[in-house]
């Protein structure tokens, strides 16, 4: 897991605003994959979403854990699939991301700028 200053553990937009879908070889039900497949459910025949992030809104992944805005986390952060490894934070790498700008502007967050990694 990041450390505490990082901005994403102040945030979990993006963990609470989109569907997370991904191929199911990346589940333990697959030799090598990751992420649990009891925290999944079916999308279509090779594709599998983390529970709550298919359906009505709003969406929030069962595995994010505390509060969006304020503290939040991945509860299975090591064995997260890789919609979620691809997501980067805003500036963090001295890119934007429209997802992440677009998540936390959703949940009432400014987007990140780069003064927000001076201390991260
Ligand atoms: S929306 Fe951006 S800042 Fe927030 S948790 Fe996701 S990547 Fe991190
Ligand atoms: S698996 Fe973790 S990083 Fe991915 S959406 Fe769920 S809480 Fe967020």
């Amino acid at each position: 897991m990041p450390d505490a200053t990082h901005p994403c553990l102040r945030c979990g937009a993006c963990c609470a605003g989109f569907r997370v879908a991904f191929h199911w070889s990346e589940t333990d039900a697959c030799e090598g994959g990751l992420t649990p497949t009891a925290l999944t459910e079916p999308l279509d025949p090779h594709r599998v979403v983390m529970r709550g992030t298919y359906g009505a809104a709003p969406l929030r992944c069962e595995q994010l854990r505390g509060h969006v805005a304020t503290d939040a986390h991945c509860g299975i952060y090591p064995l997260r699939p890789s919609p979620c490894r691809e997501l980067k934070a805003a500036w963090e790498d001295g890119a934007p991301s429209a997802q992440c700008d677009k998540a936390r502007i959703a949940h009432g967050m400014a987007p990140l700028t780069p003064a927000d990694w001076r201390d991260a």
